[in-house]
């Protein structure tokens, strides 16, 4: 758990404005999850919860990297496609909480790589799917 007072009033405002997902809000957060898996990402043990957004430009996703469990918060009202995004990139700062000296920036680049490379690969699997469907007969 962090010891930083300002980390923990910000995780304490967070905590007080979580939500409960829409059932495809749900379901796209598993899916990413999933699918960071099976993209190789090794996650510690942590928690995600989606909040209500406080005001317009309010951060998509955020993630307290050395609270443990490490913290993960997505907003309440993103599109499933958007939750999908958000989760990946935020389950990479999740893999990279274990490394205390990563600089911010680094974070954010690998965050935003893994999301580029997470989710070209996803619509290649998809693509894929779809044609073994079509071809079996199944749609
Ligand atoms: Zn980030």
């Amino acid at each position: 758990m962090s010891t930083n007072p300002i980390d923990q009033d910000l995780s304490r405002w967070y905590q007080s404005r979580r939500v409960r997902p829409t059932a495809a809000q749900d379901r796209a957060a598993r899916l990413a999850i999933e699918w960071s898996r099976t993209m190789g990402l090794r996650l510690p043990p942590y928690r995600l919860e989606f909040v209500r957004r406080e005001y317009p430009d309010d951060a998509r996703g955020h993630c307290f990297h050395f609270r443990r469990p490490v913290a993960v918060y997505v907003l309440a009202d993103l599109t499933p496609e958007q939750v999908v995004e958000t989760v990946l990139h935020e389950l990479q700062h999740v893999a990279d909480s274990g490394d205390a000296e990563m600089p911010p920036d680094e974070r954010e680049e690998r965050a935003e790589a893994f999301t580029l490379r997470a989710l070209a690969a996803l619509a290649e699997h998809q693509a894929r799917w779809a044609a073994f469907e079509a071809r079996a007969g199944l749609r």
